[in-house]
């Protein structure tokens, strides 16, 4: 088959590398998907099982096998076929997914199967908010479907074809599926699995048992970069179960951040809660956080500075590391919130130092006492109650009320009521309502419309109201 052109000669002739191309009726500039289609229209017209011509056969067969190859069509381009002599191969046969086209061949009609991809595994992987800061390798173990190595897939010495379905893979079914109506339908061939051939007992593979696959373990490293998302998706190609017949599927490992006790993630950006006391609120602060890095960190307020319940501060570059470019990092930011001191734990002594130091009572309370001072007794209705009431409370409020709003007017027929407030446990609250509900339309289940939790016991409450 060496063609035209001289083998071993001394001097370098220019070298024949359009030989493979032409064989398969392919250009040079051919795609790997292009040659593989190309080698399987000349396979199905040349294959010795379908009346094609062995030589001609063989020789698309080594075409493919050799342009298949990125390595090999790289030496092939370069030196033509005599290049690939020494390194092995060239010639040897069959390419090795052969297989996958005529398992079973011969049957001739339909073609051969088209080779499918198989299902790709999608595995989530558990990261620490830590481990996503610095980034991480992680070892992935998986137990894979590995193409049989002794039986190269076959499953066996000799495979035949299955007289189930003839070699197809496919069977029609008829059926019908209304009246006077049928549907003809392909169905997979359960004798064969839809290989169209099977191996008869005493040739089956001992390794695979004429599974044709066995079961390995893999190991796969998962380089996290720092800076890694929640959610993102890592693709391991072609690493998923093996198959003579169908091109593997891919691993996709999912990153999942695990909740952290201390930091919570925005994007690139952290978040923490700090409390404080009211006096650091007022008087300022110093305390340490350790960071996800291992790093402490020592955090301070600004001179004179005053702390609000709910007020954030942020630390530049101290979040999450950019996944472009982990150099760059977010913000990390501090919420704050104020422990103030228990009721009743400051004396009447400290009590009037502070309010010594404190700036007055806001205009509003003022306002308000102003108003019961002015209109107290000349309420509509209950204002019996509430002249008595007033008089009742503490005359050192009244009298703070000094800042009079003396241009204000107000509507006399406003009534004035003294109102006592309880303290409340919101969380006991609303359990307690819940399970009033739950108890069938007690009386206070009147608002049940901000509980998005116990969708499914509204029903019951709805029936409980009905029955009222
Ligand atoms: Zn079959
Ligand atoms: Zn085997």
């Amino acid at each position: 088959m060496g063609g035209g052109h001289s083998h071993g000669g001394g001097r370098r002739k220019e070298v024949d590398t359009n030989k493979l191309y032409e064989a398969l009726g392919v250009g040079k500039d051919a795609s790997t998907a292009d040659i593989k289609k190309a080698f399987r229209k000349q396979a199905m017209v040349h294959h010795p099982d379908k009346g094609g011509d062995e030589a001609k056969f063989k020789e698309i067969s080594k075409a493919y096998e050799i342009l298949s190859d990125p390595e090999k069509k790289a030496i092939y381009d370069e030196h033509g076929e005599e290049g690939l002599e020494g390194g092995g191969g060239g010639g040897s046969g069959m390419p090795a997914d052969i297989f996958d086209l005529f398992m079973g061949g011969g049957g001739g009609r339909g073609g051969p199967r088209r080779r499918r991809k198989g299902d790709d595994v999608v595995f989530p992987l558990k990261l620490t908010l830590e481990q996503m800061y610095t980034g991480c390798t992680k070892k992935l173990r998986l137990t894979n479907n590995v193409v049989c190595v002794p039986c190269k897939g076959k499953g066996g010495k000799s495979v035949v074809q299955c007289k189930e379905c003839k070699g197809q893979g496919i069977k029609l079914v008829i059926r019908q599926v209304g009246p006077g109506m049928i549907q003809q339908m392909q169905q997979q061939c359960s004798a064969c699995q839809g290989q169209g051939s099977t191996v008869p007992a005493a040739d089956k593979c001992k390794k695979c048992k004429g599974n044709r696959t066995n079961k390995e373990k893999q190991v796969l490293e998962v380089h996290v970069r720092p800076g890694a998302a929640h959610g993102q998706k890592m693709v391991f190609e072609k690493q998923a179960d093996e198959s003579p017949d169908m091109d593997s599927g891919d691993v996709v490992v999912v990153l999942q951040q695990v909740e952290h006790p201390v930091f919570r993630r925005e994007g690139d950006n952290l978040f923490v809660k700090k409390t404080i006391t009211l006096l650091e609120a007022l008087t300022g602060f110093m305390f340490t956080l350790d960071h996800l890095d291992n790093r402490r960190l020592v955090i301070r307020s600004s001179p004179g500075e005053i702390i609000k319940p709910g007020d954030f501060k942020g630390l530049r570059d101290e979040g999450m590391p950019m996944a472009k470019n982990t150099y760059i990092k977010g913000q990390l930011y501090i919420e704050f919130d104020i422990t103030f001191p228990p009721s009743g734990s400051i004396s009447a002594k400290a009590k009037s130092e502070l309010k010594a130091i404190l700036p007055n009572p806001p205009a509003a309370a003022v306002a308000a006492e102003e108003e019961k001072a002015r209109f107290g007794g000349a309420g509509v209705s209950g204002a019996g109650a509430s002249s008595s009431s007033s008089s009742s409370s503490g005359p050192s409020a009244i009298d703070e009320g000094e800042d009079d709003e003396e241009g204000v007017t107000r509507p006399l027929s406003r009534t004035i009521e003294e109102v006592t407030m309880h303290d409340v446990d919101m969380n006991a609250e609303r359990r307690r309502h819940q399970q009033e509900r739950r108890g069938g339309g007690s009386a206070t289940d009147v608002n049940g419309d901000d509980d998005d939790d116990d969708d499914d016991r509204r029903g019951g409450q709805q029936a409980g109201c009905q029955t009222q």
